[in-house]
Protein backbone atom coordinates (compact mmCIF):
# COMPACT_ATOMS: atom_id res chain seq x y z
CA UNK A 1 0.00 0.00 0.00
CA UNK A 2 1.23 3.33 -0.58
CA UNK A 3 2.44 5.68 2.24
CA UNK A 4 1.06 8.92 1.76
CA UNK A 5 2.93 10.29 4.55
CA UNK A 6 6.08 10.28 2.59
CA UNK A 7 5.64 12.40 0.12
CA UNK A 8 2.98 14.93 1.49
CA UNK A 9 5.50 17.97 1.90
CA UNK A 10 5.57 17.99 -1.38
CA UNK A 11 8.88 16.20 -2.48
CA UNK A 12 10.74 12.66 -2.33
CA UNK A 13 13.26 12.07 0.63
CA UNK A 14 15.87 9.82 -0.40
CA UNK A 15 18.27 8.74 1.71
CA UNK A 16 21.64 7.21 0.98
CA UNK A 17 24.06 5.69 3.25
CA UNK A 18 27.74 6.03 3.15
CA UNK A 19 30.58 3.67 3.79
CA UNK A 20 30.72 2.60 7.72
CA UNK A 21 33.95 4.65 8.24
CA UNK A 22 35.52 6.79 11.10
CA UNK A 23 33.99 9.63 12.32
CA UNK A 24 36.49 12.14 14.22
CA UNK A 25 34.09 12.58 16.97
CA UNK A 26 34.08 10.76 20.35
CA UNK A 27 30.87 10.83 21.63
CA UNK A 28 30.00 9.25 24.41
CA UNK A 29 26.49 8.08 23.61
CA UNK A 30 27.23 6.91 19.47
CA UNK A 31 26.50 3.57 18.68
CA UNK A 32 29.91 2.47 17.03
CA UNK A 33 29.07 -0.70 15.44
CA UNK A 34 31.95 -1.92 12.76
CA UNK A 35 29.28 -2.34 10.05
CA UNK A 36 27.38 0.40 10.00
CA UNK A 37 28.40 4.02 9.65
CA UNK A 38 28.94 5.82 12.95
CA UNK A 39 25.69 7.14 15.06
CA UNK A 40 23.58 4.20 13.58
CA UNK A 41 22.40 0.63 14.74
CA UNK A 42 22.43 -2.81 12.68
CA UNK A 43 19.06 -3.47 11.44
CA UNK A 44 17.66 -0.07 11.25
CA UNK A 45 15.85 0.39 7.97
CA UNK A 46 18.27 2.90 6.29
CA UNK A 47 20.80 0.42 7.21
CA UNK A 48 19.29 -2.55 5.87
CA UNK A 49 18.44 -0.64 2.54
CA UNK A 50 22.10 0.51 2.12
CA UNK A 51 23.42 -2.91 3.16
CA UNK A 52 21.77 -4.82 0.61
CA UNK A 53 23.52 -2.24 -1.85
CA UNK A 54 26.92 -3.04 -0.11
CA UNK A 55 26.81 0.92 0.41
CA UNK A 56 27.11 1.60 -3.06
CA UNK A 57 25.25 5.08 -3.52
CA UNK A 58 24.23 4.50 -6.79
CA UNK A 59 22.58 1.04 -6.24
CA UNK A 60 21.28 2.46 -3.63
CA UNK A 61 19.36 5.76 -5.15
CA UNK A 62 18.34 3.42 -8.20
CA UNK A 63 16.72 0.78 -5.31
CA UNK A 64 14.57 3.32 -3.55
CA UNK A 65 13.53 5.56 -6.84
CA UNK A 66 12.44 1.76 -8.33
CA UNK A 67 10.60 0.80 -4.60
CA UNK A 68 9.14 4.42 -4.49
CA UNK A 69 7.71 4.55 -7.54
CA UNK A 70 6.11 0.89 -7.28
CA UNK A 71 4.39 2.16 -4.22
CA UNK A 72 2.84 4.61 -6.15
CA UNK A 73 4.84 8.29 -5.35
CA UNK A 74 6.13 10.46 -7.61
CA UNK A 75 9.85 10.83 -7.97
CA UNK A 76 10.13 14.10 -10.20
CA UNK A 77 11.37 15.89 -7.28
CA UNK A 78 13.59 14.35 -5.06
CA UNK A 79 15.85 15.64 -1.62
CA UNK A 80 18.70 13.38 -1.03
CA UNK A 81 19.64 12.99 1.96
CA UNK A 82 23.38 11.70 3.45
CA UNK A 83 23.32 9.68 6.19
CA UNK A 84 26.34 8.37 8.07
CA UNK A 85 28.55 9.52 10.13
CA UNK A 86 30.22 13.02 9.51
CA UNK A 87 30.45 12.61 5.89
CA UNK A 88 32.58 16.07 5.39
CA UNK A 89 35.14 14.35 7.46
CA UNK A 90 36.04 11.54 5.12
CA UNK A 91 38.36 11.43 2.44
CA UNK A 92 37.63 13.95 0.00
CA UNK A 93 37.60 11.58 -3.08
CA UNK A 94 35.34 9.47 -1.65
CA UNK A 95 32.73 12.35 -1.17
CA UNK A 96 32.91 13.74 -4.72
CA UNK A 97 32.54 10.20 -5.95
CA UNK A 98 29.45 9.76 -3.73
CA UNK A 99 27.79 12.96 -4.88
CA UNK A 100 28.61 12.07 -8.34
CA UNK A 101 27.17 8.75 -7.71
CA UNK A 102 23.93 9.95 -6.59
CA UNK A 103 23.31 12.42 -9.97
CA UNK A 104 24.40 9.45 -11.79
CA UNK A 105 21.93 7.33 -10.35
CA UNK A 106 18.96 10.30 -11.02
CA UNK A 107 20.17 11.21 -14.38
CA UNK A 108 20.03 7.19 -15.58
CA UNK A 109 23.36 8.05 -16.87
CA UNK A 110 27.25 8.09 -16.14
CA UNK A 111 28.83 11.18 -16.68
CA UNK A 112 32.40 12.52 -16.45
CA UNK A 113 32.42 14.75 -13.81
CA UNK A 114 30.51 16.14 -11.34
CA UNK A 115 29.98 19.30 -12.64
CA UNK A 116 28.38 17.82 -16.10
CA UNK A 117 26.43 14.96 -13.76
CA UNK A 118 24.70 18.40 -11.91
CA UNK A 119 24.04 20.07 -15.04
CA UNK A 120 22.27 17.14 -16.72
CA UNK A 121 20.48 16.70 -13.62
CA UNK A 122 19.15 20.04 -14.22
CA UNK A 123 16.43 19.16 -16.67
CA UNK A 124 16.24 15.25 -15.54
CA UNK A 125 13.36 13.26 -15.04
CA UNK A 126 14.46 12.90 -11.65
CA UNK A 127 15.39 15.60 -10.20
CA UNK A 128 17.31 16.71 -7.09
CA UNK A 129 15.52 19.39 -5.71
CA UNK A 130 17.10 19.28 -2.10
CA UNK A 131 20.54 17.40 -1.02
CA UNK A 132 21.06 17.16 2.89
CA UNK A 133 24.43 17.03 4.64
CA UNK A 134 24.64 16.10 8.77
CA UNK A 135 27.53 17.10 9.86
CA UNK A 136 29.26 18.44 13.30
CA UNK A 137 29.46 22.45 14.01
CA UNK A 138 33.23 21.65 13.91
CA UNK A 139 33.43 20.12 10.49
CA UNK A 140 31.15 23.55 9.00
CA UNK A 141 33.95 25.48 8.19
CA UNK A 142 34.48 27.27 5.19
CA UNK A 143 35.94 24.90 3.26
CA UNK A 144 33.18 22.58 3.84
CA UNK A 145 30.88 25.24 3.20
CA UNK A 146 32.52 25.72 -0.40
CA UNK A 147 32.24 22.07 -0.92
CA UNK A 148 29.24 21.39 0.75
CA UNK A 149 28.02 24.40 -2.53
CA UNK A 150 29.78 21.91 -4.83
CA UNK A 151 27.83 19.67 -4.15
CA UNK A 152 24.68 21.07 -4.67
CA UNK A 153 23.83 21.24 -0.87
CA UNK A 154 20.66 23.11 0.34
CA UNK A 155 20.07 22.11 3.57
CA UNK A 156 22.05 20.73 6.03
CA UNK A 157 21.30 19.18 9.89
CA UNK A 158 23.77 20.29 12.60
CA UNK A 159 24.54 17.51 15.52
CA UNK A 160 24.60 20.49 18.01
CA UNK A 161 22.54 17.92 20.82
CA UNK A 162 23.24 20.96 23.52
CA UNK A 163 24.16 24.55 24.08
CA UNK A 164 26.17 23.95 27.09
CA UNK A 165 30.17 24.03 27.10
CA UNK A 166 30.35 21.87 30.61
CA UNK A 167 27.78 19.08 28.82
CA UNK A 168 29.79 18.94 25.45
CA UNK A 169 32.80 18.28 28.01
CA UNK A 170 31.44 15.38 29.89
CA UNK A 171 30.16 13.59 26.97
CA UNK A 172 33.03 14.09 24.83
CA UNK A 173 31.66 16.03 21.84
CA UNK A 174 34.48 17.62 21.33
CA UNK A 175 33.41 21.51 20.16
CA UNK A 176 31.95 24.49 21.85
CA UNK A 177 29.09 26.06 22.17
CA UNK A 178 31.29 28.73 19.84
CA UNK A 179 31.37 26.68 16.98
CA UNK A 180 27.43 25.80 16.59
CA UNK A 181 27.42 30.11 16.53
CA UNK A 182 30.19 29.90 13.78
CA UNK A 183 28.69 27.47 11.62
CA UNK A 184 24.84 28.31 11.88
CA UNK A 185 26.51 31.74 10.81
CA UNK A 186 28.14 30.77 7.97
CA UNK A 187 25.38 28.21 6.45
CA UNK A 188 22.76 30.93 6.82
CA UNK A 189 24.83 33.79 5.52
CA UNK A 190 25.67 31.26 2.46
CA UNK A 191 21.58 30.51 1.99
CA UNK A 192 21.98 27.22 3.62
CA UNK A 193 18.71 26.12 5.01
CA UNK A 194 20.13 25.15 9.16
CA UNK A 195 18.37 22.50 11.17
CA UNK A 196 19.69 21.31 14.33
CA UNK A 197 19.87 17.79 16.02
CA UNK A 198 18.88 18.07 19.86
CA UNK A 199 19.54 15.55 22.42
CA UNK A 200 17.51 16.62 25.96
CA UNK A 201 18.79 14.17 28.53
CA UNK A 202 22.42 14.21 28.33
CA UNK A 203 24.40 13.75 31.24
CA UNK A 204 24.99 16.97 33.04
CA UNK A 205 21.54 18.36 32.05
CA UNK A 206 18.33 18.54 33.70
CA UNK A 207 14.70 18.68 33.04
CA UNK A 208 14.58 22.09 33.41
CA UNK A 209 17.81 23.02 32.23
CA UNK A 210 16.61 21.46 28.59
CA UNK A 211 13.90 23.56 28.28
CA UNK A 212 15.45 26.23 29.44
CA UNK A 213 18.38 25.94 26.33
CA UNK A 214 15.93 24.94 23.92
CA UNK A 215 13.97 28.25 24.89
CA UNK A 216 17.38 29.81 24.16
CA UNK A 217 17.59 28.19 20.52
CA UNK A 218 14.55 30.53 19.76
CA UNK A 219 15.41 33.96 22.01
CA UNK A 220 18.97 34.28 21.41
CA UNK A 221 19.48 35.36 17.64
CA UNK A 222 22.88 33.64 17.29
CA UNK A 223 20.92 30.54 16.87
CA UNK A 224 17.61 30.29 15.68
CA UNK A 225 17.46 27.20 13.16
CA UNK A 226 14.52 26.46 10.60
CA UNK A 227 14.17 23.35 11.41
CA UNK A 228 14.74 20.94 14.88
CA UNK A 229 15.29 17.13 15.19
CA UNK A 230 14.43 15.67 18.72
CA UNK A 231 16.66 12.73 19.98
CA UNK A 232 15.95 11.85 23.40
CA UNK A 233 19.10 10.61 24.93
CA UNK A 234 19.35 6.49 24.41
CA UNK A 235 21.36 4.57 26.26
CA UNK A 236 22.71 1.99 23.14
CA UNK A 237 24.61 -0.83 24.15
CA UNK A 238 27.85 -1.00 23.63
CA UNK A 239 28.29 2.76 24.07
CA UNK A 240 30.57 4.76 26.89
CA UNK A 241 27.35 5.87 28.03
CA UNK A 242 26.39 2.31 29.16
CA UNK A 243 29.30 1.43 31.09
CA UNK A 244 27.95 4.87 32.79
CA UNK A 245 24.25 3.90 32.94
CA UNK A 246 25.32 0.12 34.59
CA UNK A 247 27.70 1.60 36.95
CA UNK A 248 24.93 4.38 38.26
CA UNK A 249 26.90 7.50 36.60
CA UNK A 250 23.58 7.78 34.28
CA UNK A 251 19.96 7.73 34.55
CA UNK A 252 18.11 8.39 31.87
CA UNK A 253 14.85 10.74 32.73
CA UNK A 254 12.05 8.20 32.98
CA UNK A 255 9.51 7.90 30.30
CA UNK A 256 6.66 10.61 31.94
CA UNK A 257 9.34 13.77 32.11
CA UNK A 258 10.87 13.06 28.88
CA UNK A 259 7.06 13.69 27.76
CA UNK A 260 6.26 16.49 29.44
CA UNK A 261 9.91 17.68 28.39
CA UNK A 262 9.05 17.06 25.00
CA UNK A 263 5.57 18.82 25.33
CA UNK A 264 7.32 21.66 26.59
CA UNK A 265 9.80 21.98 24.20
CA UNK A 266 7.25 21.39 21.02
CA UNK A 267 4.94 24.81 22.48
CA UNK A 268 7.91 26.94 22.01
CA UNK A 269 8.87 26.42 19.16
CA UNK A 270 8.01 29.60 16.83
CA UNK A 271 6.56 29.44 13.18
CA UNK A 272 8.96 29.13 11.13
CA UNK A 273 10.67 26.29 12.33
CA UNK A 274 10.06 22.63 11.24
CA UNK A 275 10.10 19.71 13.93
CA UNK A 276 11.14 16.98 11.82
CA UNK A 277 11.15 13.48 14.08
CA UNK A 278 11.03 12.65 16.95
CA UNK A 279 13.52 9.62 18.27
CA UNK A 280 15.78 7.81 16.05
CA UNK A 281 15.45 4.99 13.52
CA UNK A 282 17.18 2.67 16.35
CA UNK A 283 15.34 -1.07 17.11
CA UNK A 284 15.01 -1.27 20.63
CA UNK A 285 16.06 -4.66 20.99
CA UNK A 286 20.03 -2.16 20.79
CA UNK A 287 18.38 0.38 23.51
CA UNK A 288 19.27 -0.45 27.03
CA UNK A 289 18.09 2.90 28.79
CA UNK A 290 16.08 5.70 27.62
CA UNK A 291 12.64 6.19 25.72
CA UNK A 292 12.03 3.11 23.62
CA UNK A 293 8.89 3.71 21.78
CA UNK A 294 7.68 6.11 19.23
CA UNK A 295 6.81 9.49 21.37
CA UNK A 296 5.13 11.42 18.45
CA UNK A 297 1.47 9.95 19.28
CA UNK A 298 1.93 9.77 23.10
CA UNK A 299 2.79 13.23 22.81
CA UNK A 300 0.57 14.38 20.60
CA UNK A 301 -2.13 12.88 22.88
CA UNK A 302 -0.54 14.77 25.51
CA UNK A 303 -0.52 17.87 23.85
CA UNK A 304 -4.46 17.44 22.64
CA UNK A 305 -5.23 17.19 26.58
CA UNK A 306 -4.09 19.80 27.48
CA UNK A 307 -5.28 21.96 24.74
CA UNK A 308 -1.47 22.84 23.76
CA UNK A 309 -1.34 23.27 20.20
CA UNK A 310 2.39 22.66 18.09
CA UNK A 311 2.83 25.48 16.10
CA UNK A 312 5.69 24.15 13.93
CA UNK A 313 6.00 23.58 10.14
CA UNK A 314 5.70 20.04 9.89
CA UNK A 315 2.61 20.27 12.23
CA UNK A 316 0.88 23.01 10.29
CA UNK A 317 1.13 21.42 6.65
CA UNK A 318 -1.78 21.58 4.34
CA UNK A 319 -0.82 17.64 3.60
CA UNK A 320 -0.95 16.54 7.05
CA UNK A 321 -3.74 18.93 7.67
CA UNK A 322 -5.88 17.23 4.94
CA UNK A 323 -5.38 13.72 5.06
CA UNK A 324 -6.49 14.70 9.60
CA UNK A 325 -9.42 15.35 8.20
CA UNK A 326 -8.65 18.89 9.14
CA UNK A 327 -11.09 21.91 6.99
CA UNK A 328 -8.83 23.77 4.80
CA UNK A 329 -9.77 27.11 4.37
CA UNK A 330 -8.53 29.42 1.48
CA UNK A 331 -4.78 31.19 1.93
CA UNK A 332 -3.39 34.66 2.57
CA UNK A 333 0.08 35.92 2.74
CA UNK A 334 1.36 35.97 6.20
CA UNK A 335 5.20 37.87 6.88
CA UNK A 336 7.00 37.55 9.45
CA UNK A 337 10.44 39.15 10.52
CA UNK A 338 13.44 38.16 12.55
CA UNK A 339 17.07 38.55 13.44
CA UNK A 340 19.11 36.03 13.49
CA UNK A 341 22.94 35.48 13.04
CA UNK A 342 23.64 38.88 11.90
CA UNK A 343 20.80 38.85 9.29
CA UNK A 344 17.19 39.80 8.77
CA UNK A 345 14.93 37.06 8.38
CA UNK A 346 12.26 37.57 6.41
CA UNK A 347 9.19 34.22 6.38
CA UNK A 348 6.74 34.52 4.14
CA UNK A 349 3.64 32.14 3.77
CA UNK A 350 0.44 31.23 2.64
CA UNK A 351 -1.83 30.35 5.48
CA UNK A 352 -5.46 29.76 6.12
CA UNK A 353 -7.05 31.68 9.12
CA UNK A 354 -6.46 28.51 11.20
CA UNK A 355 -2.71 28.83 10.21
CA UNK A 356 -2.79 26.04 7.89
CA UNK A 357 0.23 25.98 5.89
CA UNK A 358 0.05 26.11 1.85
CA UNK A 359 3.46 27.41 1.11
CA UNK A 360 6.89 29.20 2.66
CA UNK A 361 9.70 31.29 1.79
CA UNK A 362 12.98 32.15 3.49
CA UNK A 363 14.58 35.48 2.96
CA UNK A 364 17.70 36.62 4.31
CA UNK A 365 18.66 40.21 4.35
CA UNK A 366 22.25 40.90 4.95
CA UNK A 367 24.99 43.30 4.25
CA UNK A 368 27.81 40.12 4.05
CA UNK A 369 28.52 39.58 0.10
CA UNK A 370 29.16 36.02 -0.70
CA UNK A 371 32.78 35.58 -2.20
CA UNK A 372 31.40 32.87 -4.24
CA UNK A 373 29.59 35.55 -6.52
CA UNK A 374 30.95 36.36 -10.04
CA UNK A 375 30.45 39.67 -9.35
CA UNK A 376 31.21 41.64 -5.77
CA UNK A 377 27.49 42.85 -4.80
CA UNK A 378 27.46 46.24 -2.97
CA UNK A 379 25.06 47.04 -0.49
CA UNK A 380 22.29 44.41 1.33
CA UNK A 381 22.37 41.31 -0.02
CA UNK A 382 18.93 39.16 -0.42
CA UNK A 383 19.21 35.17 0.12
CA UNK A 384 16.38 33.42 -0.82
CA UNK A 385 16.75 30.39 1.29
CA UNK A 386 14.01 28.44 1.36
CA UNK A 387 11.09 28.52 -1.64
CA UNK A 388 8.34 25.34 -0.28
CA UNK A 389 4.58 24.85 -1.85
CA UNK A 390 3.16 21.90 0.52
CA UNK A 391 0.43 19.01 -0.79
CA UNK A 392 1.04 15.43 -2.06
CA UNK A 393 3.81 16.26 -4.84
CA UNK A 394 2.58 16.48 -8.18
CA UNK A 395 4.41 15.57 -10.98
CA UNK A 396 6.19 18.98 -12.82
CA UNK A 397 3.90 18.84 -15.31
CA UNK A 398 0.58 17.90 -13.91
CA UNK A 399 -1.95 19.06 -11.45
CA UNK A 400 -4.19 17.38 -9.05
CA UNK A 401 -7.55 19.56 -8.30
CA UNK A 402 -6.78 19.10 -4.90
CA UNK A 403 -2.74 20.20 -4.05
CA UNK A 404 -1.65 23.38 -3.01
CA UNK A 405 1.61 22.71 -5.71
CA UNK A 406 1.77 25.20 -8.62
CA UNK A 407 -1.02 26.52 -8.18
CA UNK A 408 0.84 30.01 -8.51
CA UNK A 409 1.75 30.54 -4.26
CA UNK A 410 5.39 30.04 -5.55
CA UNK A 411 5.33 32.86 -7.72
CA UNK A 412 3.17 34.79 -5.78
CA UNK A 413 5.98 34.33 -2.31
CA UNK A 414 8.84 35.24 -4.73
CA UNK A 415 7.72 37.84 -6.55
CA UNK A 416 6.52 39.56 -2.94
CA UNK A 417 10.33 38.62 -1.91
CA UNK A 418 11.74 40.48 -4.48
CA UNK A 419 9.64 43.72 -3.91
CA UNK A 420 10.16 43.48 -0.38
CA UNK A 421 13.91 43.32 -0.94
CA UNK A 422 13.88 46.05 -3.91
CA UNK A 423 11.64 48.37 -2.42
CA UNK A 424 12.39 48.00 1.33
CA UNK A 425 16.11 47.27 1.49
CA UNK A 426 17.62 48.72 -1.64
CA UNK A 427 18.85 45.49 -2.50
CA UNK A 428 20.40 45.11 -6.15
CA UNK A 429 20.04 41.75 -6.70
CA UNK A 430 18.15 38.51 -5.55
CA UNK A 431 20.15 35.32 -5.01
CA UNK A 432 18.61 32.07 -4.45
CA UNK A 433 20.42 29.07 -2.85
CA UNK A 434 18.16 26.48 -5.61
CA UNK A 435 18.88 22.77 -5.41
CA UNK A 436 20.59 21.65 -8.75
CA UNK A 437 17.21 20.71 -10.52
CA UNK A 438 14.99 23.63 -8.79
CA UNK A 439 17.51 25.99 -11.10
CA UNK A 440 15.41 25.25 -14.38
CA UNK A 441 12.55 26.33 -12.64
CA UNK A 442 14.14 29.92 -11.55
CA UNK A 443 15.56 30.70 -14.86
CA UNK A 444 12.47 29.57 -17.08
CA UNK A 445 9.82 31.05 -14.79
CA UNK A 446 11.31 33.99 -13.25
CA UNK A 447 14.44 35.19 -15.28
CA UNK A 448 17.61 34.14 -12.91
CA UNK A 449 20.77 32.94 -14.14
CA UNK A 450 22.69 30.30 -12.88
CA UNK A 451 26.16 31.61 -11.07
CA UNK A 452 27.91 28.71 -9.57
CA UNK A 453 26.00 27.09 -6.98
CA UNK A 454 23.40 30.44 -7.01
CA UNK A 455 20.54 31.67 -9.65
CA UNK A 456 21.09 35.50 -9.65
CA UNK A 457 18.70 38.01 -10.87
CA UNK A 458 19.40 41.88 -10.71
CA UNK A 459 16.11 43.64 -9.62
CA UNK A 460 14.50 46.46 -11.04
CA UNK A 461 15.00 49.29 -8.91
CA UNK A 462 12.24 51.47 -7.74
CA UNK A 463 12.31 54.78 -9.11
CA UNK A 464 14.17 57.63 -6.44
CA UNK A 465 11.81 59.42 -4.77
CA UNK A 466 12.11 63.35 -5.86
S1 LIG B 1 29.72 13.35 15.83
FE1 LIG B 1 27.92 12.08 15.46
S2 LIG B 1 28.67 10.26 14.39
FE2 LIG B 1 30.46 11.30 15.25
S3 LIG B 1 30.80 10.31 17.22
FE3 LIG B 1 29.51 12.09 17.65
S4 LIG B 1 27.41 11.32 17.50
FE4 LIG B 1 28.74 9.79 16.56
ZN1 LIG C 1 5.07 20.43 15.31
Amino acid sequence: MRKLTRTISGVTPVAVMTLPLKCPGQCIYCPTYTTTPQSYTPESPAVLRARKCNYDAKKQVKLRLKVLSEMGHPTDKVELIVMGGTFLAYHQDYQYQFIKDCFDALNGEESASLEEAKRLNETAKHRCTGLCIETRPDWCQQEEIDRMLEFGTTRVELGVQTLDDKIYRLVRRGHKVEDVIKATTLLKEHGFKVHYHWMPGLPGSTPEKDLELSARLFSDARFKPDGLKLYPTMVVEGTELEKWYQDGRYQPYNDETMINLIVDIKSLVPKYVRISRVLRDIPSKFIVGGLKDSLRDVVKQRMMQQAIECKCIRCREYGHRAQGGWEIGQPHMVRMDYEASGGKEIFLSFEDENETLFGLLRMRIQSKSIAKLEEETKGNLALIRELHIYGPEVPLSQQAPTAAQHKGLGKALLREAERIAGEEFHVERMVVLSGIGAKEYYHSEFGYSSQGAYMVKTLAQPPASP
